[in-house]
């Protein structure tokens, strides 16, 4: 049993110690102190299932042996920098997750964050192309740093910092943008802002395949083949925020951009590449990575013997317990059964994603899509006194965020749409 500081004592060291932007996701936050698999356990010993680890990191589950094996073992043995001698973590770790994506991507730069890995490859595209306008897609989230803070495209995630090139493309959002699911229609923004914004050349584009701070949002159908080919015009490299869609949680595919049929030139990867260890990547061609040779390049502790490890026991345990064919199987019947509630409730104004990547955007008119922002608060609360955590997204902050371990099933899946009824019944 936990024997540790209460919940009130971890409450008041971080009011004094912490960030004061730090923030608890419940009303009463929860203490939690250990995790197995697709469960959280409280201080008090109280199960509960985990429908949002797996976007704060977690893909094959928590703890799982596998990979809490390769730390410990890669722990006893060394941890060190990277950058000063030979090591096989690392070279093994890179080799395998070259050989999971398309194309010529071959080239592995580890970094410790997705923020980091987006930086680095806008920074990549600047100089592979020598122009510096970059398009993001509005809603966007691709970090907290200055580059990545320019390129993310929500307020409420932005401080005062130097919109340096970044230009913001319409949301190919089906279920609020103006142009509803038609992905070549949002496109041409891309064009717009290229011809009337740049020079008419540009380093690149920088999208997630689904939005997931965002609000869970697929990218309407059609645009991203659309865009890439304009950009490419322009002379633009293409980079494909895999932080949240990649790693199989998209079931179909692993990487979520291959859902739309394309080959991007740079991809960014982090969260569940290590199943909570620290751990970023920028997967790119021969080609483009030469650029980073014109100068000298390092990441301290980028690509450790320790995290590398754990990232290529991630690897394994996906191809061993078929978690990709898990997520689409288990993503698919989650995803019927919350569409079933929609057609129930009034409230739940959309239901989307793929695989075990799912969002349930409340609203309290249906016609007009009111955000109904304190009604998701309310039963975020209710599901975790029932044992459940999902997480809250979205611009207004009034969508569900249901991104679990992997290794959920059906069975969970049953008792988290149960809990969500029981509780919308009741409001
Ligand atoms: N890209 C996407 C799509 C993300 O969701 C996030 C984190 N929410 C990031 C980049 C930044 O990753 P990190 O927090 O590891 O810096």
């Amino acid at each position: 049993p936990y024997t540790g500081p209460s919940a009130d004592e971890i409450l008041s060291k971080r009011k004094e110690y912490l960030s004061p932007a730090m923030f608890t996701l419940y009303s009463k936050p929860l203490n939690i102190v250990d995790g197995r698999m697709q469960y959280l356990f409280d201080d008090k010993g109280r199960r509960y299932l985990d429908a949002f680890g797996g976007i704060a990191t977690v893909c094959c589950g928590h703890c799982h042996p596998d990979v809490v094996e390769a730390i410990v073992n890669q722990t006893k043995r060394l941890q060190h920098s990277t950058i000063l001698y030979l090591n096989h973590a690392i070279a093994d770790f890179a080799e395998a997750l070259a050989n999971k994506l398309p194309g010529n991507l071959k080239v592995v730069f580890f970094t410790n964050s997705g923020t980091e890995a987006n930086e680095l490859a806008m920074m990549i595209a600047r100089l592979y192309t020598g122009c510096h306008d970059i398009i993001s897609v509005r809603n966007a989230y691709h970090g907290n740093a200055s580059g990545t803070m320019g390129a993310t495209a929500q307020s409420i995630w932005k401080f005062n910092v130097i919109q340096s090139g970044v230009h913001h493309a319409v949301n190919p959002d089906p279920y609020r943008g103006v142009f509803g699911s038609d992905g070549e229609k949002y496109a041409r923004d891309v064009e717009d802002l290229i011809q009337f914004g740049t020079s008419g050349n540009i380093a690149g584009f920088v999208s997630e395949a689904i939005q997931g701070v965002g609000g869970i949002i697929e990218l309407a159908p059609g645009y991203l083949p659309a865009v890439y080919s304009t950009i490419k015009k322009a002379g633009g490299l293409c980079i494909a925020d895999e932080v949240q869609a990649g790693f199989a949680r998209t079931g179909s595919h692993f990487w979520g951009f291959e859902n739309h049929g394309v080959v991007p030139d740079i991809v960014t990867m982090a969260k569940g590449i290590g199943n909570g260890i620290p751990l970023g990547a920028v997967v790119t061609t021969p080609e483009i990575a030469a650029v980073l040779t014109r100068r000298s390049y390092f990441n301290t502790f980028g690509g450790n013997p320790v995290c590398t490890a754990a990232g290529l026991a991630v690897l394994k345990v996906i191809e061993k317990e078929k978690l990709q064919e898990n997520a689409l199987v288990v993503g698919t019947y989650l995803k019927e059964r919350l569409t079933a509630l929609k057609d129930k409730y009034e409230l739940i104004g959309d239901v989307r994603g793929r695989g075990l990547m799912l969002g349930v955007e409340l609203v309290s008119d249906q016609k007009l899509k009111t955000p109904a922002k304190l009604e998701t608060l309310h039963i975020m609360d209710q599901m975790k006194e029932m044992g459940v955590l999902v997480g809250k997204g979205g611009f207004y902050g009034n969508v569900f965020r249901i991104t679990p371990p992997l290794c959920f099933t059906k069975e969970d899946a049953d008792f988290l749409v149960d809990a969500m009824d029981h509780i919308i019944a009741r409001i």
